[in-house]
């Protein structure tokens, strides 16, 4: 069971900033509780109280999100349901949606937030391949002499190991900055233990924009989850397939490229398998959910190597 001497609920990011910098060793953030719940369930910390436990949701400087210069911020309050319930959200961050529904259950997507995802820094959380691939951003907020200090952190530097983040003591996520990705296709293929309500073993983002012919990639956004300490981004895939002409041959090629870069320790050779299925099945996936005319996969060995 989880208690606590004291449960705030700071309605302004000042008061939120003060609270935690005052909160006595030992005291917790909480957005949704949905790590935190049963982390403390007995029986893993066993019975669990802390003096305090900061609950940011009701911080308005947290929610909400707009775009601004070809990037989105999202409030560190966006929950996963935002990115199936909000057409924008679904338009300009084409892979969450494919993340979100494959992410737990109706009930925790109302309130699992994405930044609570990142903070957790699960090598397995479906939340950072889709951040990577967008170029996302983690904003880390503390008040210094009293004011607001503000810094952005690429997600790959962010997350420095299973459940170890560069987000320091006086700290607060505030927001996730990524790329608008507006007319791409995007994807996400995870593999588990089984379909539904199930924390992967290993999944992928992909975002693909056709040019304007819809014969060759324009560009390519890749990411892998679960085959190490923290995300990666396939930048070399990515490099080979942009300007590459559209074929069923190119892409099985960039599969096995993907699939040697895997870095896990464990089960290595099963998920290198599953690399190879899944890092396809992105690209195709991505391609057909790319707005606009249908995109043509041309049979293999028709066209150019990637
Ligand atoms: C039934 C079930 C199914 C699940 N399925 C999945 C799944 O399919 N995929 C998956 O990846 N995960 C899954 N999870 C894990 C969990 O839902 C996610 O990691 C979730 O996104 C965490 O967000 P939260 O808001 O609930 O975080 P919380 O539990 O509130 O917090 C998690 C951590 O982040 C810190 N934190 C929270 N907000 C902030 C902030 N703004 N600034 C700084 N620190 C902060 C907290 O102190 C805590 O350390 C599942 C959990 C459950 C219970």
């Amino acid at each position: 069971m989880l208690t606590c001497d004291t449960y705030h609920m700071p309605t302004g990011l000042t008061e939120a900033l003060t609270l935690w910098s005052e909160a006595p060793a030992g005291s917790r953030l909480v957005s949704g509780a949905t790590d935190i719940l049963p982390w403390a369930r007995e029986g893993r910390a066993g019975d669990v109280h802390l003096p305090a436990m900061i609950d940011v949701t009701r911080v308005p400087e947290m929610s909400g999100y707009r775009v601004e210069g070809g990037r989105v911020r999202l409030g560190a309050n966006t929950v996963y349901q935002d990115f199936l319930s909000k057409d924008d959200l679904r338009r300009f961050l084409p892979c969450m949606p494919y993340c979100a529904i494959w992410f737990a259950d109706d009930q925790i997507r109302e309130v699992a937030t994405l930044a609570g995802n990142l903070v957790n820094a699960s090598p397995v959380a479906d939340g950072t391949p889709p951040v990577a691939a967008l170029n996302g951003e983690v904003e880390l907020t503390r008040l210094a002499d009293g004011k607001l200090a503000r810094r952005l952190v690429p997600v790959g530097d962010f997350i420095l190991g299973p459940g170890k983040t560069d987000l320091a003591e006086d700290e607060i996520v505030t927001a996730v900055i990524l790329d608008d990705a507006t007319g791409y296709g995007g994807s996400f293929q995870k593999v588990g233990q089984r379909r539904s309500l199930v924390i992967s073993v290993a999944c992928c983002a992909a975002l693909v924009k056709t040019d304007a012919s819809g014969t060759k990639f324009e560009d390519l956004r890749l990411a892998l989850g679960g085959v190490g300490p923290r995300p990666i981004r396939l930048t070399e895939v990515e490099e080979a397939l942009r300007g590459a002409e559209i074929s069923h041959g190119a892409i099985a090629k960039a599969a096995d490229l993907a699939a040697s870069k895997v870095a896990s320790r464990s089960r290595k050779e099963y998920r290198r398998d599953v690399v190879v299925g899944f890092v396809r099945a992105a690209i195709e996936e991505a391609l057909g959910n790319q707005p606009g005319a249908p995109v043509e996969i041309r049979g293999a060995g028709e066209t150019a190597d990637v």
